[in-house]
């Protein structure tokens, strides 16, 4: 069974409900996630409370060592740690490295944490009253995260809230929870202090709590839609601060100016890669005009890519990450064909030799796809991509602001001028042109808009500062000799 890591020790759960952990290739229980109690979330938040009074006099420099400390583990570890991730998740080793590294560069970023937490200063704000801001941590922050990015996305969270001077309770997705496990291990051994991080496990229960607890500041979550609203809006009723990440359906606008070879090895790889369980995977693909033509190369590039284990160099990419995952993927393929999309390339009855029990999807592409269609509308996660249709860039940008999610879209053209109308128009929070996939590295912020992000702030980058701090703002006033005392004043000062 996973650890607990309550008060700086990795312990076994007293419960007895506990969740399996699968290898989605072969469906094999590789360990169980514990549902913590009650009264181990109790002692999890009580011990990140008593933390936070010494973590946040920790001076910065000391933090931000720290994060050096585990950047250099973390990389020392990068395939061990891709290896375990692999294993239940089911990725291929260079996209499990991937989801490593893109964590390993937030750590970095926490490092730089003495400098992004500088306050204001302004001098003689009023006759010798000067004004200057610091930035304070906020307290107990917590973390729930998904399960399709099991090192990045914890990584998004307790290193920039950690650095901030906050304490942190991670709860991870229980379907992959090893990674994150050892994640909280090295970060043990990079020197984190006890009861700064804590790790538990459980579901709905066990992030109810941290979204109602009193002592929790601040909630970033990373999930579904139904899920990301609900902990949005138990999290602020609760009075706490919220960062919801939830799901997308991202668009890429293929220009018929566009180099037609990167446009097809950019959709098949942005589209299938990690099965399609990206949030900024891209799974409808908009061909202006002409560009259309270039769908049956399209099909034979996807037809030509395939599923496969983590120990095959040639797959693409693996499996769904679970049966349940896999057969609502089936379900909206069969939805697409019966609402009369036209089903190119179908991936439903797709087999790996040897893995009789891996949820396997194999590349879906429909043509002639429209709003209406539920393939359209909804965020599938899986390796299937729709093509849409349309006559010029202005009705390609009024279908995607359509649309209620935000989170990724990207262009295809030759054209600058089509390019900064598209980057200007477009009602998405990160666009690519002629870059499939456009998440900004760590020293910018992941920003969703719309229907896949809830909140204000970002996640990492100076965003997160601000989400994981408080301003405080002094304005202070020195009384020397030269200074009369003047008499009592009722009216605010003009
Ligand atoms: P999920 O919503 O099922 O689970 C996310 C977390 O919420 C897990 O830790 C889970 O234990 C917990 N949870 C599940 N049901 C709950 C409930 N009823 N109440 C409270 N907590 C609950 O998401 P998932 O399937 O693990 O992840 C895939 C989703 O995440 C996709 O929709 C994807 O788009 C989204 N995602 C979004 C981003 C982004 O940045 N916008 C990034 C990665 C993933």
């Amino acid at each position: 069974m996973v650890p607990l890591f309550i008060d700086g020790e990795f312990r076994q759960s007293a419960s007895a409900e506990r969740i399996a952990v699968t290898n989605p290739a072969t469906d094999e229980v590789l360990c169980h996630a514990p549902c913590a109690t009650a009264d181990e979330m109790e002692e999890a938040i009580a011990s990140a409370r008593a933390a936070f009074k010494t973590w946040k006099e920790v001076a910065l420099p000391e933090r931000a060592r720290l994060m050096m400390r585990y950047q250099a583990l973390l990389k020392e570890h990068h395939d061990e740690l891709a290896e375990i991730l692999a294993k239940e998740t089911g990725k291929t080793f260079e996209d499990a490295k991937g989801d490593v590294w893109r964590g390993i560069e937030v750590v970095e970023q926490a490092a730089n944490v003495p400098s992004l937490m500088m306050g204001e200063t302004a001098e003689n704000v009023a006759r010798a009253i000067d004004t200057y801001s610091f930035i304070q941590p906020l307290g107990v922050c917590a973390g729930i995260t998904p399960f399709n990015f099991p090192a990045m996305i914890p990584l998004w969270m307790f290193p920039m809230a950690i650095a901030c001077g906050n304490t942190f309770i991670l709860k991870p997705s229980e379907q992959d929870p090893m990674t994150p496990t050892r994640l909280a291990e090295l970060f043990v051994e990079a020197g984190a202090p006890k009861g700064v991080l804590q790790v538990i496990h459980g579901g709905k229960q066990q992030v109810d709590t941290l979204l109602t607890h009193p002592d929790i500041k601040a909630v970033s979550f990373v999930g579904s839609v139904a899920v990301g609203q609900h902990v949005y809006r138990t999290g602020t009723d609760h009075m706490k601060r919220v960062q919801a990440f939830a799901g997308a359906k991202n668009h890429m606008v293929i220009m018929p100016d566009a180099n037609k070879q990167q446009v097809i090895n950019n959709l098949v790889g942005a589209s299938v890669g990690a099965a399609g369980q990206r949030c900024m995977a891209i799974s409808v693909a908009v061909f202006v005009g002409e560009a259309k033509d270039w769908i049956p190369e399209l099909k034979e590039a996807m037809a030509s890519v395939r599923p496969g284990p983590t120990s095959d160099p040639a797959a693409a990419y693996g499996p769904q990450i679970s049966a349940r995952a896999k057969s609502r993927i089936l379900s909206l393929i069969e939805m697409g064909k019966r609402e009369g999309a036209h089903c190119l390339l179908d991936g439903s009855q797709c087999e790996v030799e040897g893995y009789p029990n891996g949820h396997w999807v194999g590349p879906t592409l429909f043509s002639g796809v429209t709003p209406e269609m539920t393939i359209y509308k909804e965020e599938i996660f899986g390796p299937v991509l729709s093509c849409v249709e349309v006559d010029n860039l202005d009705e390609a940008i009024s279908l995607i602001n359509a649309s209620p999610f935000g989170n990724g879209t990207s262009i295809f053209t030759a054209s600058g001028a089509a390019a900064r109308k598209y980057q200007h128009e477009i009602e998405v929070g990160q666009v690519g042109i002629n870059i499939p996939i456009p998440v900004p590295l760590p020293f910018f912020s992941f920003t969703g808009w719309k229907g896949s992000f809830y909140g204000d702030q970002h996640a990492y980058g100076k965003q997160a500062v601000r989400f994981y701090t408080e301003t405080k703002t002094i304005t202070a006033r020195w009384f020397d000799a030269d200074i009369p005392a003047g008499g009592v004043n009722t009216s605010i000062h003009l």
